[in-house]
């Protein structure tokens, strides 16, 4: 009885385990396709992110059902009326705060989280706040079970940032907001870089790019983008 059941399970395995790898593999080389084509491609270069990209499993924080076309050139639904930005979109704004292995991160709009762990995979702590319960436990949740474990959810609005535990090195804001929130340049360090999209809730808005200087703000817009709307 033994032997027949080692033999089931010894069988079993065999057939699991390729199964499994197989789809590791196949999301695994998606995600090169994706770094390849769609980042590197478009000029995105440093080095970090590159392999940030290349190994967050983004097909994990997508809405149920769209995991097979996680790594295409597009946003995609995660739930809530809300998107998580194209690829190249993310690499661009990680890309944009010069990320460093010591930075302290506060992001705004967390979503799925996805951000979140570009992030995590690069910098030290990752602050980051949802302002849809729901979709901040989820967050919460998912990059838990995933031991993101410098990556820390509040739910909350994020205008007023997270005072807590500035100032940042860096923010990076993921939804459209119509000016920039004065309390996100407060919490921000001499020297540190912001990345938000500013512009009208209907039409398309502008990436910018503040970098706080000792006694000025420098801003830069640098590319239009589309994004869902900051909520007041
Ligand atoms: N960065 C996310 C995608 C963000 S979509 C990801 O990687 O998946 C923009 C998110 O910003 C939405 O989830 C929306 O609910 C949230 N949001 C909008 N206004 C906000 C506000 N004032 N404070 C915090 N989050 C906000």
């Amino acid at each position: 009885m033994v032997s027949v059941l080692n033999y089931m399970v010894v069988w079993g395995m065999l057939l699991l385990v390729p199964g499994i790898l197989g789809q590791g593999d196949q999301y695994e080389s998606q995600r090169e396709q994706m770094v390849k084509r769609q980042i590197e491609a478009r000029g995105v270069s440093n080095r970090l992110v590159l392999d940030a990209m290349r190994t967050v499993p983004r097909h994990l924080f997508v809405a149920e059902g769209y995991e097979g076309v996680a790594y295409w050139d597009r946003p995609l639904p995660i739930g809530y009326g809300q998107t998580i930005s194209q690829p190249y979109i993310v690499a661009y704004m990680t890309e944009l705060i010069r990320p460093e292995s010591s930075f302290k991160v506060l992001e705004i709009g967390t979503g799925s989280g996805y951000q979140a762990a570009v992030l995590a995979e690069i910098v030290d702590e990752v602050y980051t706040i949802e302002f849809v319960d729901a979709l901040a436990q989820q967050a919460a949740e998912r990059l838990e079970k995933m031991q993101y474990n410098k990556v820390h959810v509040k739910s909350g609005n994020g205008y007023d940032g997270w005072a807590e535990h500035a100032p940042y090195d860096a923010i990076v804001v993921t939804a459209a907001a119509d000016s920039v929130p004065p309390p996100l340049v407060e919490q921000l360090k001499v020297g540190g870089r912001m990345i938000i999209p500013v512009g009208g809730r209907f039409d398309y808005q502008y990436l910018r790019l503040v970098v706080k200087k000792e006694n000025r703000v420098v801003s830069r817009d640098i590319v239009p983008v589309r994004f869902v709307p900051f909520i007041r």
